[in-house]
């Protein structure tokens, strides 16, 4: 796989993505999608739309579900009534702790970094212990076991491996890593940081306005079950999904896109009766990554992950998530792309009875009869009665969650290629190609005059204004027509469309393809159909 420096670079080059404010000098964990990257994105989401929502229906049942389903869309702000965040537990739970290393004072999360790093054989090593991770409260050690299962390891047995190390007591360290290692750093406890962005509504801005950005969509959708079920006809099952921004202040926004501190989210709750929850679990979970397969991603690249039982959130009765072999982990190394979770009734219920005081009961946060909610809920009713059956529940969720920036990155990341391909002269060389999905690439075709002269520039401008009205195209007449190809091949256009001195007689063109560099002539007349209908399979 190509090296996370040329596709950056690439990205900066051709337009995909710029950093945010880059003229003051960038600004850490914002980035922009420039011209080619908006269109990207854009048709990432388009093809998550269509494929999760447009295209189901109560009445269709897809391979693998237990039923036909109804989908409908939501868009709701992103600054919701701040109690929606203590109810849902992100007011009192979602935070990282975060770390300083006291010698060269930077910063980690403590999920990352427990222990301390030492310098051993030319080798950086981070060392912890097993009884470290053990004298962590509940929450910490999921996290933790979590961070080492990402390395494919169980946790009684974690060893030295590739940068990172653990023993039973941190004594043990000369033992195993010999005389030479060299302690090189030492981390401050960690400290507790809430990853919501702060903001104050109206004019007075007093404690009492302090508001937030949200960092997850859902919760737009939990607070609407009812207002959705009232104002259309769906049936539980059924699912609401949303596309927006998320905000999270990350202590170590990093690599590209992946971890930034604004977001796109493309999110789905998945609304169903609590006695079949288990079977649309694993359909979301199955349907997800035939999602991210038949869109490009494939073979040992992508994989997915069942959460182990001690890493499950206490309400969960499953959880899986959908990874990435990204360019810039480590070999063997995954990052999370989309989260499917099996959330039970916690959302529902959280926001109808409220929560108990974190103090006294910090991971245990749901409503149960032995005390009175810190938070209050909103006191609606979101249970659901069957008009059917005259059954009354509170459904229960399962929830899709996926990054637009992660997949669009995932796939830029599996697109890039370099190959060796003739140039106009028949000598080979070394060609970058972004491999798109059709559905996917930016742009779907690029239209050339061979030379600007003879009638050509005509006859390809109209080819290309007709296209335009359909699909997003390209017209080039600048520079020799093996560059042109190159540099088409570069942003993942799958068809080139030449109009050359043959045209003028016969009236066809030649459609070259961007994977295979076949080429083979299509009457000016037909070219428009061709390209859609080639661009839609
Ligand atoms: P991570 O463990 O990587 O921080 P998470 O488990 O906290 O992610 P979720 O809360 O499950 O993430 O969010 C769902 C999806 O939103 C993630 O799978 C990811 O695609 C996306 N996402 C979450 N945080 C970020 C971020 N900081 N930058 C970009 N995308 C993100």
């Amino acid at each position: 796989m190509a090296s996370m420096e040329k596709i950056v670079s690439l990205c900066k080059r051709r337009g995909f993505m710029f950093q945010s404010s880059e003229i003051y000098g960038g600004f850490g964990g914002f980035w922009d999608y420039g011209p080619l990257g908006v269109e990207l994105k854009r048709n990432v989401k388009e093809a998550w739309w269509q494929d999760m929502v447009s295209s189901h229906n109560e009445l269709l049942q897809p391979v693998g579900a237990p039923s036909g389903y109804e989908m409908v869309g939501l868009d709701s702000t992103i600054i919701m009534h701040p109690q929606v965040w203590k109810c849902s537990g992100h007011y009192d739970l979602f935070h990282d702790y975060m770390v300083d290393c006291r010698e060269t004072k930077k910063r980690y999360r403590h999920d990352q970094v427990r222990g301390r790093w030492v310098e051993c054989k030319d080798q950086k090593v981070f060392v912890t212990s097993n009884a470290e991770i053990e004298q962590e409260d509940a929450e910490i050690q999921r996290r933790a076991l979590k961070f080492f299962r990402l390395r494919g390891k169980d946790a009684d047995q974690l060893k030295y491996d590739g940068g990172f190390a653990t023993l039973d007591t941190i004594d043990d360290m000369d033992r195993v890593l010999g005389p030479d290692a060299k302690q090189i750093g030492t981390l401050t406890e960690p400290r507790e940081f809430n990853l919501m962005f702060k903001t104050t509504v109206g004019a007075l801005g007093g404690d009492d306005d302090v508001a937030f950005l949200r960092p997850e969509t859902a919760q737009g959708i939990f607070v609407n079950f009812k207002n959705v079920l009232d104002s259309t006809r769906v049936r539980v099952p059924f699912g609401i999904a949303q596309v927006g921004k998320s905000f999270r202040n990350e202590i170590t926004p990093r690599n590209f896109t992946f971890r930034s501190r604004e977001f796109e989210q493309m999110e789905i709750e998945f609304f169903c009766p609590p006695n079949q929850s288990q079977e649309w679990y694993r359909y979301w979970r199955d349907r997800r990554v035939a999602w991210y397969t038949e869109l490009g991603l494939s073979g040992d690249s992508i994989r997915m992950r069942e959460h182990h039982t001690e890493e499950l959130a206490h309400y969960s009765t499953g959880t899986a998530d959908i990874e990435y072999a990204f360019p810039f982990l480590d070999e063997g190394e995954f990052g999370e792309l989309e989260g499917v979770a099996h959330r039970g009734d916690f959302d529902l219920r959280s926001h109808m009875e409220g929560k108990l005081d974190p103090s006294t009961n910090p991971l245990e946060l749901e409503t149960d009869e032995r005390g009175k909610p810190k938070y209050r809920g909103s006191g609606r009713d979101l249970s659901y009665r069957d008009d059917l059956t005259n059954e009354k529940f509170v459904p229960h969720v399962v929830e899709p969650s996926a990054g637009a920036d992660r997949a669009t990155l995932a796939f830029l990341c599996e697109a890039y290629r370099e190959d060796e391909a003739p140039d106009e002269k028949g000598k080979m060389q070394t060609r970058t190609l972004l491999k798109f999905h059709p559905r996917l690439a930016p742009l779907k075709a690029a239209v050339f005059p061979l030379v600007k002269k003879d009638g050509m520039p005509e006859v390809a401008k109209e080819i290309y204004g007709e296209l335009k009205q359909h699909l997003p195209v390209f017209y080039d007449e600048k520079g020799a027509v093996g560059r042109r190809y190159r540099r088409q091949d570069e942003v993942g256009t799958p068809y080139c469309i030449t109009v050359d001195g043959q045209t003028l007689q016969d009236q066809t063109v030649t459609v070259r393809d961007r994977d295979t560099l076949e080429q083979w002539r299509v009457s000016t007349k037909d070219i428009c159909d061709e390209i859609r209908q080639r661009i839609r399979s």
